[in-house]
């Protein structure tokens, strides 16, 4: 049992879900959090403009990924929440999308636990979700998909990338996450796991972003389809994924011709 007497001397952490990209697409509480926050402590998936709902002297400490540096491990930003935390200060953890969601939200927690440090989670629209709405395309449909599954596409030991796939592979709309590297394991994969080749896929690059790119194909095309994109993306498979074709309402899903060199831009719809 948590008793927040116990606590008075250490500040409250926030792990506040940034949402996808647009700076709109974050919850009402996750800016009231950053607007009172002195230290916020940020990822590479973060849209930058969320930033400024900070007080001007609110810390800034960015964790994510920096090119050509090392980049800081899991450990050491669990080591800087606690530290800052423990000056009694108002933290705040803003993660992409939502902080649950393979953000490793999970971990950080673990670590405030373990120090009795009050924390609160404030969920985020993941990329999960707003990959495919950003897309026109619906997780579930009456009479075509009951349920949707969201799998990594990436595990630091790649023995264990397809565990349990034998189910996952026939999942009604499969949302991968952090697919794009493996992207051709994965369709191959799921070709051998009894998927067939003509089933739909379309892929999102950069949801929610004015320049946001979404390629429509089949398991048998993608990987021609997909070679220019860059990260992030989020792949959707299944029946559904084709319905990007006629329900795309933020940008155009391109037309990859997989015998010509094509050209990606992205283009808004109407
Ligand atoms: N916690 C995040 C996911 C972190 S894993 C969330 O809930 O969204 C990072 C992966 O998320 C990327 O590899 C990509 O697959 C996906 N992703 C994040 N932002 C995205 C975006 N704007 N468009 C498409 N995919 C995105």
């Amino acid at each position: 049992m948590i008793n927040r007497n116990q606590f008075q001397r250490n500040g409250t952490v926030y792990l506040v879900g940034a949402g996808p990209g647009d700076p709109d697409l974050i919850t009402l509480r996750g800016i009231n959090t950053i607007k009172k926050s002195q230290v916020l402590i940020y990822d590479r998936l973060v849209n930058p403009d969320l930033l400024s709902y900070a007080p001007v002297n609110s810390e800034r400490i960015y964790v994510g990924k920096r090119p050509g540096k090392p980049s800081v491990s899991q450990e050491q930003i669990n080591g800087i929440i606690v530290a800052k935390a423990k000056e009694g200060k108002v933290v705040v953890r803003l993660k992409g999308g939502d902080p649950f969601v393979f953000g490793r939200g999970g971990e950080e927690c673990e670590a405030l636990a373990k120090e009795k440090i009050p924390f609160e989670i404030v969920p985020g629209i993941s990329s999960a979700l707003a990959a495919p709405a950003y897309a026109g395309i619906p997780v579930t449909h009456r009479g075509k998909a009951r349920s949707f599954t969201v799998v990594t596409g990436y595990t630091r030991d790649k023995k264990d990338l397809f565990k349990n796939w034998q189910h996952i592979a026939h999942a009604d709309t499969l949302v991968v996450l952090m697919g794009m590297k493996n992207l051709e394991l994965i369709v191959t994969q799921l070709v051998l796991l009894g998927r067939k080749p003509e089933t739909p896929v379309a892929i999102v690059e950069k949801a929610s972003y004015k320049n946001q790119i979404t390629i429509t194909g089949t398991l048998e095309t993608i990987i021609d389809k997909a070679q220019y994109l860059t990260p992030p993306a989020t792949i959707i498979i299944g029946e559904l994924a084709s319905m990007a074709d006629t329900l795309a309402w933020f940008t155009e899903p391109v037309d990859v011709d997989i015998n010509k060199e094509t050209e990606i831009q992205s283009a808004v719809v109407g």
